[in-house]
């Protein structure tokens, strides 16, 4: 009788995590079929240097159409392929195409890829980029690695190795969306990364915070004292960029320059003013 009871407790809360793990399964499947299908694409998001005044990179950024649910956001189906590990080939194919894609680039515009920790710590990753550095032929100065302060919190040691074989390689290394994670402050001392990225949710707060803005600045000079590039997130309005203009921001990035496009969209928008509307 108890036991009965207990099952159907169970039952009782079944359909609502039924959906969930349905859910995630149509997910999961889906991720295997789009990577057999090559039904991922990557589209670009401009990086625009404040010194330069024009873009001088772009960030790889992955898409999912997903043939039932429409297009399905990043930030919902990369943890669910960090999950099951098919980050991996599906990490490899963006490193691979995003590479090829740059090759092409009119100029010597940087690409900026995201790595995931789970294909930080697999040990496939320094072959995997050397790979797709050679099939494409893009210079290794070119390629700029983005990885998230959380992965650095396991592991130090053989992270801190990882991250110096790429370097040694040509390649750069950027920590993205900081001031987001935990202690960060110690993470700059121990590995030599190229670019601080500001995480967006400092620009979203600038006007209304000026402890937004001080902590931007605080990070501009930290850059500079340590010999590193700082790009600001996010950045939307035009009274954003004159900020960041004033604090002395090595670039930015955000839908005031443009969002992420298509491949086919770059040579268009490398062929105008980007700013030109914003004026
Ligand atoms: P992220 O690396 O910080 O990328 C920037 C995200 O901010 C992108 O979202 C971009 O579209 C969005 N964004 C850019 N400018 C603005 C702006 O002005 N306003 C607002 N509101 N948003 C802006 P997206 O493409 O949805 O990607 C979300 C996250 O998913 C990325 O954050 C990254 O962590 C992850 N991701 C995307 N592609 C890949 C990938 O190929 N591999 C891995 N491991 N992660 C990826
Ligand atoms: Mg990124
Ligand atoms: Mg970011
Ligand atoms: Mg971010």
């Amino acid at each position: 009788k108890a036991k009965s009871e207990g099952r159907s407790t169970f039952h009782f809360f079944e359909p609502g995590m039924d959906a969930a793990i349905q859910k995630r399964r149509t997910i999961e499947t889906g991720l295997r079929t789009a990577l057999e299908d090559k039904s991922f694409r990557l589209a670009f998001q401009p990086l625009f240097g404040l010194r330069e005044n024009r873009i001088t990179g772009f960030e790889a950024l992955l898409r999912w159409h997903h043939p039932e649910r429409g297009e399905i956001s990043p930030g919902e189906f990369i943890p669910a392929a960090e999950e099951t590990g098919l980050i991996v080939p599906i990490g490899d194919w963006v490193l691979r195409e995003a590479c090829k894609v740059a090759a092409g680039w009119p100029g010597r515009q940087r690409v900026a890829v995201n790595l995931s920790p789970v294909q930080f710590k697999n040990p496939q990753l320094y072959e995997t980029v050397q790979q797709a550095l050679a099939d494409s032929g893009l210079s290794p100065s070119r390629l700029e690695l983005e990885i998230t302060e959380s992965l650095l919190l396991i592991d130090n040691d053989s992270n801190a190795r990882t991250l110096h074989r790429l370097r040694a390689l040509g390649v750069r290394v950027s920590m993205d969306d900081f001031g987001t994670g935990y202690s960060s402050l110690s993470y700059l001392r121990s590995f030599p990364f190229d670019r601080i990225k500001i995480d967006r949710s400092f620009m979203r707060d600038l006007e209304s915070r000026p402890d937004s803005r001080a902590i931007i600045r605080a990070v501009i000079g930290l850059g500079r004292s340590l010999g590193m590039q700082v790009t600001a997130e996010g950045v939307e309005t035009r009274e954003q960029l004159d900020a960041m203009r004033e604090d002395g921001m090595t670039e930015i990035q955000g839908f005031l320059i443009s969002a992420a496009v298509p491949p086919e969209a770059i040579a268009g928008l490398l062929a105008r003013d980007p700013l030109a509307s914003a004026r």
